[in-house]
């Protein structure tokens, strides 16, 4: 019988099997090792149902309004899950919660300026007042929530914008870089996460000691600063989005340095050479204090030697503002001639749900005449893929980590000024992928700037009941990603 993920419906198939992982094609369900996990989100056996129509509706039955657990009032004591004790609707329990997520996105940002020494009163303020507003009986009114999901979205648009600040001023205006990606000969660091200021301080301990250093997944940007790329030693890229992990950090006996998010519980075979900083910890695995790297360095000399891998594939980052809209005279001429129809921003966080696909098709299938601009690890959906340029504009503009959704806000505010048009009628449509809280904060920062017809996928934010989502549609005319194709031909107006 086939079982299916319920968390990223992956369906395990025992004609097939899961050679990945070394399970034989032929091997039941019930035969698969304990440790077995699923390959696509990492989580384990327990998580897996039956592969039965009836299984599936009974859980889309279980399907709960609300959940709150909060306060000591909570029914049965373990949860409210129709309706409060206290009164309080699903609508404004599944706002709250949305609060919550968008807080929880501006505090990374924010985070990671601080560490370079920059902050912002007016944001920390916010935060105390969004984290204050969601303790019990203290707001019921959903109408408020909205607009305190608005304000998270200008605080987060105040934040990304302080931390492309404290990026510029601390490395430079990031510059069009290509990244080799596969093994060079020599020890080496792989490092994966957000965190510039980590790398930049395991880059400097590493100076000299004949260790190479590689970037995953959202660390990718990385390679396009100056004051990072002047290390030589920061070779390339191994892997891609961050749920690859397991596999590739399996794959390459290195020493392995997680600065932030998104980092998976760790498959024992790599967990001793793997260290986490800042804010990401995992049970079993050696915590980072203060960015002393001396355990990682000593890791990777004991590990010795990655061999050379050939053929090695390239992807190029490192676009920011400038050089983008050093291309506006060109991009200009080139819409005025009907050169270039649209501009597509498809970005934001991967994932590994099947849905996700749809991204890679849409770019693939979009025409010729469009430019991708991207950012964050959905990219790795499509950025393989030579979409050449047009008459030397290129056609897939790689902007940074999820944070450089700010550059993107730059670039279509000043393509509007250029062409003389508001933002809802320039020739521009965002597609988005979300999977973490991140991009819930980037969400909001969005709508909070009025930007409507915005995609949305894989799934619609599990937060977001009816109530909200009807609201969403009517006043944003947000839209769920569907058939790239049809979308595709409804964008274009074909
Ligand atoms: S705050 Fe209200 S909804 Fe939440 S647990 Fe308490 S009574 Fe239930
Ligand atoms: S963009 Fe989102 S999903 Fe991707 S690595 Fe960053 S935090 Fe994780």
């Amino acid at each position: 019988m086939k079982y299916r993920c319920v968390v990223c419906d992956y369906i395990y198939d025992p004609e097939k099997g899961d050679p990945d992982s070394g399970i034989e094609p032929g091997t039941e369900f019930e035969d698969l090792p304990d440790e077995w996990l699923c390959p696509l989100c990492g989580v384990g056996k327990d998580q897996f149902v039956p592969e039965e129509e009836e299984t599936v509706k009974e859980e889309k039955k279980k399907a709960l309004d609300m959940f709150c657990y909060q306060c000591s009032q909570t029914a049965r004591g373990t949860g409210c899950t129709t309706v409060g004790v206290c009164g309080k609707q699903p609508t404004v329990a599944r706002l709250q919660d949305n609060l919550l997520f968008a807080i929880k996105g501006i505090s990374a940002y924010l985070y990671h300026a601080r560490e370079l020494g920059y902050t912002d009163d007016e944001v920390s303020a916010f935060l105390e007042e969004g984290f204050f507003s969601t303790l019990t009986n203290v707001n019921f009114d959903a109408h408020k929530l909205i607009e305190m999901s608005l304000k998270a979205g200008e605080m987060n648009t105040k934040t990304m914008q302080l931390l492309k600040k404290a990026h510029i001023e601390t490395y430079g205006e990031p510059v069009p870089t290509e990244v080799p990606v596969g093994a060079f000969k020599g020890p080496g660091i792989l490092v994966t996460g957000h965190s510039l200021k980590n790398l930049e301080d395991l880059l400097i301990q590493t100076e000299g000691k004949g260790i190479n250093v590689y970037t995953h997944s959202e660390m990718l940007p990385a390679h396009g600063y100056p004051g990072l790329k002047k290390y030589k030693h920061l070779v390339g890229q191994l892997g891609g989005p961050w749920f690859d992990q397991k596999k590739t950090f399996a794959k390459y006996p290195v020493a392995i340095l997680g600065t932030s998010n998104c980092v998976l519980l760790p498959k024992d075979e790599y967990k001793e050479r793997m260290f986490t900083s800042g804010v990401a910890e995992l049970p079993e695995v050696q915590h980072i204090e203060n960015n002393d790297f001396t355990p990682v360095i000593e890791k990777s000399l004991e590990l010795g030697n990655l061999e050379d891998e050939p053929n090695k594939k390239i992807l190029s980052t490192g676009f920011g503002a400038s050089t983008v809209l050093s291309l506006a005279p060109k991009i200009k001429e080139l819409v005025e001639a009907g050169k270039i129809k649209r501009f597509f921003l498809v970005g934001g966080c991967d994932s590994p749900l099947p849905q996700a696909e749809y991204y890679t098709k849409f770019v693939e299938k979009l025409p010729e005449d469009t430019v991708v601009l991207t950012l964050a690890c959905g990219k790795y959906r499509f950025n393989e893929m030579d979409l050449g340029d047009i008459e030397g504009v290129p056609r897939l503009i790689d902007l940074g980590q999820c944070n450089d959704a700010i550059v993107a806000v730059d670039i279509a505010v000043a393509l509007s000024e250029l062409f003389g048009l508001e933002l809802n009628d320039l020739p521009l449509t965002i597609i988005l992928s979300w999977m973490e809280q991140k991009a819930a904060a980037i969400l909001w920062s969005l709508l909070s700037l009025n930007i409507k017809g915005m995609y949305i996928g894989p799934i619609l934010p599990g937060w977001a009941n009816e109530d909200i989502i009807n609201y969403l549609v009517t006043t944003y005319d947000l839209k769920p990603i569907g058939d790239p194709e049809e979308d595709i031909k409804a964008i274009m107006g074909e």
